[in-house]
């Protein structure tokens, strides 16, 4: 099911690429590891435009991330990046006040 989705490695790849060196540099090695295999499965719909979060899992509807969930905040250059992680497995980045990302074509 979410094998349709695309590689954010194929639309942002700037994004992942500072993702991998800002986990690697928190020694966080298996988070940058499914860093580079995150799929964007749905965008953050809150409309705020300093908003360009994303998920990368499914979430269960309306429910909270339970146990396990942890977040992890990174330090970007700009603005923020936060992970939620839930057993080893990153769910969502959050990204606020970023510059504008722009979508890479998709591979067909
Ligand atoms: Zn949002």
């Amino acid at each position: 099911m979410e094998q349709e989705c695309p590689l954010v490695r194929d639309l942002f790849p700037d994004l992942v690429a500072e993702l991998i060196t800002l986990l690697e540099d928190e020694g966080a090695r298996e988070l940058a590891i499914c860093a580079w295999d995150l799929r964007l499965v749905d965008e953050c719909h809150c409309g705020d435009d300093f908003c360009q979060s994303f998920r990368t899992a499914a979430h269960p509807q309306g429910q909270p991330y339970g146990a396990g969930h942890r977040c992890v905040p990174l330090l970007p250059s700009r603005g923020m990046l936060c992970l939620d992680v839930v057993d080893g497995r990153i769910m969502y980045v959050e990204v606020l006040d970023r510059p504008p990302m722009h979508r890479h074509s998709e591979r067909p």
